[in-house]
């Protein structure tokens, strides 16, 4: 396997060689579970499963997902919803794995969760304060990042300037502004355990530094995350585990995927522009929002909009299509191999925009061939790249009846969208009143514009 992956510490593609030959180690920070997953969080979670996908062809790949289930939002969402905490994360532990599931992400090796290795958090804390990186002041543990020369190195961020930027009023107990907390003590009514420094909870950042060591080791292949992470969650994770270490390297791999936005503007509660993947379910199949996802870098920026459905169900129509009709025996397609190009793109960098594009490039000269065989190995060859990329699972039969089942075709809607322009051209507003209604009733919204008209599921 020649993967090349682009590593954020080093700033640039580089081979892929894993720490023990035949063998990767993968972690993944998963969900902070108080709420139900957007589709920004579903990004990471498909992305790197397609990567987890593509290591497992070569590597014995052990992957951890963890979930984040002691959290301030989390403690917020359980008096808000007046609900014990535990009550709140079972719930949305399992409409993530559901959510996830549905998008086509496997299952990781491991999903350890943080309540379940406070002792290791406090441990790992107690070698931090003996080796003289951590501080404790005020019932707090304190990482002292001035005790160690790189802090910044994988943010790009420069120490002094941390410090002279830092406007926000620092907490008295903290030597240094950007000194970040270990461990904070917890009153009664939130959860809290009991440790050297009193009764209290562990800073998000040990929690995953002590789940990495728990599961996976001190020095791991391949760390990732979304790109808000990088700092400072990674910048103190990578602190902490490599001090704790004795200077031994942390991650050999640092992968950020890049920030979904939506219709350009950044998805926020507040701005009520937040897509829950549990309620696209509804109405979208899961593989047409993975396809969606993976159909740009994931280092990219990417902007959702009603549009990235649309594409990506006319894509798997398209796909789909070109396999209707075909019949490929099951030893055929146990026998396919995955075809070179779709390997070649995504081992560099995870190119899934381009696998994609071979996907494309099989199902047009499927659709040209006309011998029987050709077809058969063509669709043998869809179907394998296909399955790696977690995609065309489905009966092609079933795809569009269970897909016209009760829902307008986006041809359909293509031809109302023209036939209601023509109406409003030829004056007759009743008419592209009564077709838009028509679209209404069928759970179609469609919006003017300047250059024509958009529309969207509702
Ligand atoms: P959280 O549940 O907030 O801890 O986030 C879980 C994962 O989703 C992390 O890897 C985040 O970096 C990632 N994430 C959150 N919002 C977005 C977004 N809008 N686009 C891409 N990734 C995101
Ligand atoms: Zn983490």
């Amino acid at each position: 396997m020649t993967l090349k992956l682009h590593d954020t510490l080093k700033g640039k593609k580089v081979p892929f060689e894993p720490l023990i030959e035949g063998e990767v180690t993968m972690y993944l920070c998963g969900p902070t579970v108080y709420n139900y997953a957007h589709i920004g969080n579903a990004r990471p979670a498909v992305v790197f499963d397609l990567l987890a996908r593509l290591l497992r062809r070569s590597y014995k790949l052990t992957f951890a997902r963890n979930i984040t289930d002691v959290d301030d939002k989390i403690n917020a969402a359980s008096v808000e919803a007046g609900k014990p905490i535990e009550e709140i994360t079972e719930r949305f532990i399992k409409a993530y794995n559901d959510d996830m599931g549905a998008l086509g992400v496997c299952a990781p090796d491991i999903e350890p969760r943080a309540t379940q290795h406070i002792d290791e958090m406090i441990t790992m804390i107690k070698t931090l304060i003996k080796k003289g990186f951590a501080y404790e002041a005020e019932s707090h543990v304190l990482f002292d990042v001035s005790s160690i020369d790189n802090y910044g190195a994988l943010s790009k961020r420069d120490l002094r300037e941390m410090i002279a930027g830092s406007r926000v009023e620092v907490a008295p107990y903290k030597k240094a502004p950007c000194d970040f907390v270990l461990w904070k003590p917890s009153t009664l009514d939130l959860p809290g355990w009991d440790s050297p420094w009193g009764r209290g909870r562990p800073g998000w950042h040990i929690e995953c530094s002590a789940m990495v060591e728990k599961h996976l080791g001190e020095t791991i292949d391949i760390h990732a995350g979304g790109r808000d992470l990088v700092f400072p969650h990674h910048e103190n994770e990578m602190a902490q585990s490599s001090c704790v270490h004795d200077g031994a390297p942390f991650a050999r791999y640092w992968l950020h995927n890049g920030f979904l936005s939506m219709d350009q503007t950044k998805m926020s509660k507040s701005l009520g522009n937040v897509l829950f993947v549990h309620e696209m379910l509804k109405t979208i199949p899961g593989e047409v929002i993975r396809l969606a996802l993976l159909n740009a870098h994931y280092k990219q920026p990417l902007d959702w909009s009603a549009d990235s459905i649309e594409s990506a169900r006319r894509m798997l129509d398209r796909l789909y299509g070109a396999l209707q009709g075909v019949v490929v025996s099951e030893q055929a397609r146990a026998k396919a191999d995955v075809p070179k190009a779709i390997i070649r793109a995504l081992e560099d960098d995870l190119n899934s925009p381009l696998a994609i594009a071979s996907l494309f490039s099989l199902a047009k000269d499927l659709n040209k061939a006309t011998k029987y065989e050709e077809k058969a190995s063509l669709a043998a060859a869809l179907y394998a790249g296909g399955e790696l990329m977690g995609l065309l699972g489905n009966d092609p039969d079933k795809w569009f009846s269970g897909y016209l089942e009760g829902d307008m075709t986006s041809d359909e809607i293509e031809a109302l969208i023209e036939r209601r322009l023509s109406a409003k051209k030829a004056h007759d507003f009743d008419a592209a009143d009564a077709i838009r209604d028509q679209l209404l009733d069928a759970g179609v919204t469609i919006q003017d514009h300047r250059d024509g008209t958009s529309w969207r599921r509702s």
